[in-house]
């Protein structure tokens, strides 16, 4: 069975006549890219993934991805042809083009401007080309080219070691929250996240819109490895953004960075989504390479909740086939091995079994285990403890059961948690009885099989689950 979490990024391969609903049969949860889209154009999307969701009977997130800091080169009408070796200049944009250049970029920022020093290393378009500064005049920064070929409008730029102020949401990442929470996305996930502060900042203007939404940190960005433990904190969960990581790393770092940002992630019990370049091949290709097969597996055995498709759904050839591709290959590795063979208990942080909660989720799952029950039940408020039980869980399934459906959707995003909508009961009995039929439809329990539960007391309150219970049907 597949336990491991699917997103898909929505985009033109999927809408005007695309394969959306095949899709919304199979992923678990949906992404707007902010960096592709405006509010306006944005709308429509979404109206009709969730009313296909809602057709097709699937309880799907569908979570907002802020563009964030990203710096640009300026619009250029025509690419730029950067010739290996060559001196160029970045100039101040609207300001007049430098002459005696073998090219010209406009900069429109400039606190670049102000940060740039001799010796810099600034890679361009995601790193597929490279300038060195050479010299700083103040209205005009000249460089030469280290890796050549054609500058394209609004490309990225990723300035190599420059430490200067910026702030963490542009205008447009603003315009987007207000959206976002106008709508009532699920979550937003937050692009080159540098500290704690970052995601404090974008809390704030999320609860100055009047939203309630928690953030996916996006760890691309070097300083958030500096900072991981404090963004845990303040995060709903991460992404291992390995596109921006690799260009801000260098590639070769990504597997081992991976490998650290989940084990961190799984320890402050953070959900993760492992994402970009899962199956790059099949933006042309109908079939997955070895690699990305591997690549997909690996991940899941790291211990990834989600992985996630960008381009390949948004934009490929093949978007369906991507997606189908995605879950095959998800479900023989979660059918082939346990992702975390360390123990139950290593898998804790310091001090974690001294909260009831976590005392009661270890419990539960060990119980579940040793007494072979078909299911692992568990009544969650805010989602607290049902991301307890799907860390902590070894092979019986679990089950979040909750009154509130945003609660429920955000478990679309939680590795082996499947959810369940219950009417908030009075008494534990009644709230049992609720869930029995539901249960015996979703995973065909027997009379005599046993389902181990956990719940708080007084009931329907955040952060209070006390009590595990054994229940034999
Ligand atoms: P992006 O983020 O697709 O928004 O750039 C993901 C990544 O950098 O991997
Ligand atoms: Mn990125």
């Amino acid at each position: 069975m597949r336990k491991t979490k699917l997103v898909t990024t929505v985009g033109p391969a999927l809408l005007n006549g695309g394969p959306l609903r095949e899709v919304l049969e199979i992923t678990d949860a949906i992404r707007i890219n902010a960096s592709h889209s405006t509010p306006q154009d944005r709308t429509a999307v979404l109206d009709l993934v969730r009313r296909t969701a809602e057709e097709v009977g699937r309880r799907i997130p569908v979570f907002l991805d802020l563009q964030g800091p990203k710096w640009r080169i300026g619009i250029l009408d025509n690419p730029l042809e950067l010739e290996l070796g060559t001196l160029g200049v970045f100039f101040r944009e609207g300001q007049s083009v430098p002459s005696g250049f073998s090219w010209a970029a406009p900069l429109p920022h400039p606190e670049l401007m102000e940060g740039a020093r001799p010796g810099q290393k600034w890679l361009l378009d995601d790193g597929n080309l490279s300038v060195e500064i050479q010299e700083c005049r103040g209205d005009h920064l000249i460089g030469r080219v280290l890796v050549g070929g054609a500058l394209k409008s609004r490309k990225g730029i990723h300035p190599l070691g420059i430490d200067v102020a910026i702030e963490p949401l542009t205008s447009k990442d603003i315009e987007d929250v207000k959206w976002g929470v106008e709508q009532g996305v699920d979550l937003f996930a937050q692009s080159f996240v540098r500290s704690g502060a970052d995601i404090q900042a974008l809390t704030a203007t999320i609860r100055a819109f009047g939203g309630s939404q928690f953030i996916i940190a996006k760890i691309e960005h070097p300083k958030a490895l500096d900072n991981l433990d404090e963004i845990l904190a303040a995060a709903w969960g991460v992404m291992v953004a390995r596109g921006d990581l690799g260009v801000e790393l260098g590639v070769e770092k990504v597997p081992h960075v991976q490998k650290h940002i989940i084990r961190q992630a799984r320890l402050a019990m953070k959900p993760i989504i492992t994402a970009t370049q899962m199956l790059e091949s099949m933006i042309e290709s109908p079939q997955p390479t070895r690699a990305e097969s591997s690549d997909i597996a690996n991940a899941i055995w790291d211990g990834t909740d989600a992985v996630m498709l960008s381009a390949e759904s948004a934009a490929g050839k093949f978007p369906l086939e991507a997606v189908q591709w995605l879950a095959r290959i998800a479900e023989d590795a979660d059918d082939h091995a346990e992702p975390h063979t360390e123990r139950r208990v290593d898998r804790l942080s310091d001090g974690m079994l001294l909260q009831t909660d976590a005392a009661v989720a270890f419990a539960a799952c060990r119980a579940a285990e040793d007494l072979n029950a078909k299911a692992l039940l568990v009544f969650t408020e805010k989602g607290g403890s049902v991301r307890l039980v799907s860390r902590l869980a070894g092979s019986v399934p679990v089950f979040g059961a909750t009154t509130n459906e945003h609660n429920a959707r955000l478990m679309g995003l939680l590795r082996g948690v499947q959810s369940l909508i219950v009417p908030r009961t009075q008494h534990l009995s009644e709230m049992v009885a609720s869930v029995e039929p539901l249960l015996k439809e979703r995973c065909g329990i027997q009379p005599g099989d046993k389902v181990v539960m956990t719940v708080g007391h007084p009931l329907w309150t955040a952060g209070s689950t006390n009590t595990m219970r054994v229940t034999t049907f």
